[in-house]
C-alpha cells in the first residue's frame, strides 16, 4: 500500500513513532514540522527527504536554514505558525498526521481538513478546544477524521461494524490511573516534576505525561470522545485499567461489550489511522494474555484528581469553556514543568476556570483563541498575586519598602 503523508510535530513522541511506521511500510513523507528541535529535524530530513519542512520557532528556523544552506535536494523551509498552516494545506500528501502538542495544533487541523486532506489526529487539544469547528469542517469537506489517541482508536475500531455502531449505548474509556494512582491529597502535596514524569506504562511527551498524573488527560479524552463519537458526557464511563492492555470498549443496545486490546504501543493506533480501513502486519509485540494472569479495574478517584471533574463540568456547559479549561491547564503545566508552581496548583487553577469563567458559543477560531488567552492570563496573574500574598504572610507590612 503506497501512502504519502505530512507529519506535523515529527520530532515528538508520536512524531518519531509515526516515522517508525512510515519506515517500516515505506511510506513517503511529503512534509515534516517541529517547533525548535533542529538536530532531530536534520536527521529526519536526511532519512526521509521531505519536500517541505515547517519550523515554528524563528531562531530554530534560522539555524535549520543555515545548516541546510547549499545542500542539493534540501527541502523548502516554511517559517512560523503561517508556515505550519501552509504545510497543512499543501497538496502532495493524502493524509496529514497532526502530532503537535497543545492548542498550537488547532489551526493546522482545521487547515488540513479545509484543504481536503484526511486528518490522522493525535493532537487531542484540537477537538477539546475547537470540537465544534473541527467536526463541522469534517462533514463539510467530506474527509476522514482518524483518531490516533489509543483509547479513541480503540473505540473507533470497535465501531467498525456499522449495524452495531448504530446501537452504541455507552463508551468505556480506559485510563491507566497514572503514576499517582491510589494516593491521597496529602501524599500528593509534595509530588515533584520528576515524580510526575514517571509514567508506569507509556513513554510520552512531557505535557501529556503530567496530564496523565493529574487525570487531566482523561478529562481531555472524555471531551475528545464526546466530539468524535457524538455521545454526551454521561454516556462515557471512565474505567481505570491499570495495565493499559484494554485500550477502551463500547457497549451496545443488547449490553454486549466489545473491547480492543494490545500491548501499550502507540504504533498500533498510528498505523491503523494511516492504513484505515485496512490492517497490515506490525512490528509491535503480540499480546499474550496468559502472561498477564489478571487485569485490574477500578473507578477513577474524582475527588482527589480534581482536573477530571473540571473537564466534565466544562463539556457539560460547552461553548468556549473547554478551550478555557484547556488553556489554564497548558499554562499551569508549563509553570509546573519550570518548577514555578506545585502539583496541587494545577488542579486548583483548572477548577477555578471551569467553575467561574463564563462560556459563549464558538463561532470562529478567534472565539476559541480568546478563551484560551483569557485563561492563560488568569493563570499568570493568579500565580503572581499568590506570590505577593505569600510574602505578606512572611514579611510584615511595615518592613516593606
Ligand atoms: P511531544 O512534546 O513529544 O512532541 C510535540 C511535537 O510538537 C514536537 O514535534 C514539537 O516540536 C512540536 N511542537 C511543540 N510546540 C509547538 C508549537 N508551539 N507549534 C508547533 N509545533 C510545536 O508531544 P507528544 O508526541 O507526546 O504528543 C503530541 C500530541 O499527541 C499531544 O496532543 C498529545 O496529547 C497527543 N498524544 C500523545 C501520546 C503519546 O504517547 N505521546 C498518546 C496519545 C495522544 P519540538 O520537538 O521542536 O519541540
Ligand atoms: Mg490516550
Amino acid at each position: 500500500m503506497s501512502k504519502v503523508i505530512t507529519l506535523l510535530g515529527s520530532t515528538g513522541s508520536i512524531g518519531t513513532q509515526s516515522l517508525d511506521v512510515c519506515r517500516m511500510h515505506g511510506y513517503e513523507v511529503f512534509g515534516l514540522s517541529a517547533n525548535s528541535s533542529v538536530d532531530k529535524l536534520l536527521a529526519q530530513i536526511a532519512e526521509f527527504h521531505p519536500k517541505y519542512v515547517a519550523v515554528t520557532d524563528p531562531a530554530a528556523f534560522d539555524r535549520l536554514s543555515a545548516a541546510l544552506a547549499g545542500q542539493t535536494g534540501a527541502p523548502k523551509l516554511l517559517k512560523g505558525a503561517d508556515g505550519l498552516r501552509e504545510l497543512a494545506a499543501m497538496d502532495g500528501a493524502g493524509t496529514v498526521l497532526n502530532a503537535v502538542v497543545g492548542i498550537a495544533g488547532l489551526d493546522a487541523s482545521l487547515t488540513a481538513i479545509e484543504s481536503g486532506h484526511d486528518l490522522a489526529l493525535a493532537n487531542k487539544e484540537s477537538l477539546v478546544t475547537g470540537g465544534h469547528l473541527v467536526t463541522d469542517a469534517v462533514k463539510k469537506h467530506g474527509v476522514h477524521l482518524l483518531p490516533v489517541d489509543s483509547e479513541h482508536s480503540a473505540i473507533f475500531q470497535c465501531l467498525q461494524d456499522q449495524h452495531s455502531a448504530k446501537t452504541l449505548e455507552k463508551i468505556l474509556l480506559t485510563a491507566s490511573g497514572g503514576p499517582f494512582f491510589g494516593m491521597s491529597t496529602e501524599e500528593l502535596r509534595t509530588k515533584t516534576k520528576a515524580d510526575a514524569l514517571k509514567h508506569p506504562n507509556w513513554n510520552m511527551g512531557a505535557k501529556i505525561t503530567i496530564d496523565s498524573a493529574t487525570l487531566m488527560n482523561k478529562g481531555l479524552e472524555l471531551i475528545e470522545a464526546a466530539w468524535l463519537f457524538g455521545l454526551p458526557e454521561d454516556k462515557i464511563q471512565i474505567v481505570v485499567q491499570r495495565e493499559s492492555i484494554i485500550h477502551s470498549a463500547v457497549q451496545f443496545a443488547d449490553h454486549s461489550i466489545i473491547a480492543q486490546l494490545g500491548v501499550p504501543d502507540m504504533r498500533i493506533p498510528i498505523q491503523y489511522a494511516l492504513t484505515y480501513p485496512r490492517r497490515f502486519p506490525s512490528p509491535v509485540k503480540q499480546l499474550n494474555l496468559a502472561d498477564w494472569q489478571k487485569l485490574t479495574f477500578y473507578a477513577p478517584d474524582e475527588e482527589t484528581f480534581t482536573c477530571f471533574g473540571a473537564c466534565k463540568r466544562a463539556i457539560r456547559r460547552g461553548g468556549t469553556l473547554p478551550a478555557a479549561v484547556n488553556g489554564a491547564n497548558e499554562a499551569a503545566v508549563a509553570l509546573f514543568l519550570k518548577e514555578k508552581i506545585g502539583w496541587q496548583d494545577i488542579g486548583e487553577l483548572v477548577c477555578h476556570v471551569a467553575d467561574t469563567f463564563e462560556t459563549a458559543p464558538v463561532t470562529s477560531v478567534e472565539d476559541v483563541l480568546e478563551a484560551d488567552r483569557k485563561a492563560r492570563a488568569y493563570v499568570l496573574e493568579r500565580f503572581l498575586l499568590d506570590r505577593e500574598e505569600e510574602e505578606e504572610g512572611i514579611i510584615p507590612l511595615a518592613q516593606k519598602s
